[in-house]
């Protein structure tokens, strides 16, 4: 890949992120949680840049490897049609699949230490807004381009347009990171919502360990690790340890000590001791 190409890659990966962020963090402001953190932000949109880039550098760096292990093992199990009519059902399909495959990463990095040393920089953000959807350390494209998306290839021989479409849909994580007072009421296991996932993201420890899906909650329902919103339930965010510059964020995992008195389990957010989900 050239030079120009990394960059153009680049540039579309980051600049319409930044534009539906700036959206939406104007959005925010109609009806928030707690007044803007506009410090995360501050460090949250230039940090875009890092995690923007390493997409396409992963694609550079691991994109022969995974097609040639795919093709290997003769993957592309499931071909999926994207001619007329079938074009729906297929993208329904590819969108379950990957959204399962997301929820179990979710999970592995909340169970394992070494994968929650990573995850804990999305959730160090000390006043989730829609700026945190890029706040995710820059190592995680190239662990999922090896391990669900490296499955999902084996999988499903996806069309361009799938995949397109999947990408496209990709931008509604931004929606349950705003700093909102929206919930979705009795429809809460249809959709991720800002409500449902400021859930996950709480800083209170009867929150710990729910609400891990990536779009939608009926992956929680199903494996009972579900936190029904309860009206007006909008927890405080974050940890008790947070990065204030870009180097900082850029080395968290070496950086974030885990607090002594969850030292013993295998992530904060594992502590047996409050893990009554299923209400
Ligand atoms: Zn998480
Ligand atoms: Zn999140």
């Amino acid at each position: 890949m050239k030079v120009v190409d990394i960059a153009t890659s680049i540039a579309i990966n980051t600049l319409p992120m930044l534009a539906l962020v700036l959206l939406a963090m104007l959005a925010e402001r109609r009806k928030p949680v707690e007044r803007p953190a506009l410090a995360a932000a501050r460090l949250n949109l230039p940090y875009l840049l890092v995690y923007g880039s390493s997409g396409p550098l992963t694609s550079m760096a691991l994109g022969s490897l995974t097609v040639a292990a795919v093709n290997m093992a003769g993957g592309g199990w499931i071909s999926l049609r994207a001619d007329g009519w079938r074009l729906l059902p297929s993208f329904l399909a590819y969108l379950l699949v990957l959204d399962l495959l997301e929820y179990l990463f979710h999970r592995a990095q909340h169970r394992f230490a070494w994968l929650w040393a990573m995850h804990s920089l999305h959730h160090s953000d000390p006043a989730m807004n829609a700026s945190t959807v890029v706040r995710h350390f820059w190592l995680e494209p190239a662990l999922k381009a090896l391990t669900i998306y490296l499955l999902a290839g084996l999988l499903f021989a996806t069309p361009g347009v799938i995949l397109g479409m999947y990408a496209v849909l990709g931008f509604y994580h931004i929606v349950p990171h705003m700093n909102l007072r929206l919930g979705f009421g009795r429809g809460w296991w249809l959709l991720n919502s800002p409500q449902f996932h400021r859930i996950h993201h709480s800083a209170l420890p009867q929150h710990y360990n729910c609400n891990f899906a990536s779009l939608f909650p009926a992956f929680d329902l199903l494996f009972r690790t579900h936190h029904v919103p309860q009206p007006g339930e909008f927890p405080p965010t974050g940890l008790d340890q947070a990065p204030t510059t870009l180097w900082q964020a850029f080395s968290w995992p070496f950086r974030y000590r885990q607090p002594a008195d969850e030292a013993s389990a295998p992530a904060p957010s594992s502590n047996p001791a409050v893990r009554n989900t299923s209400k």
